[in-house]
């Protein structure tokens, strides 16, 4: 494994991070109300290791 690998480089570079699973709970339930329909829900990311919000089922970013 590379240790140096940048967050630039990581599939998720272009979500955004969230320190703890309540800040990107937080998050979800104020763009549920932006975007009424979706059920956006955090998810912790095995690539940066912290958390992201997902409005999809079927990509590879499941837990
Ligand atoms: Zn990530």
């Amino acid at each position: 494994m590379d240790a140096n690998i940048s967050l630039e480089s990581l599939p998720c570079a272009d979500k955004l991070p969230f320190d703890s699973r309540e800040s990107a709970g937080a998050a979800a339930v104020y763009a549920g109300f932006r975007y009424a329909g979706t059920k956006p829900h955090p998810y912790k990311c095995r690539y940066c290791d912290r958390w992201h919000l997902s409005t999809h089922v079927n990509q590879n970013e499941e837990p």
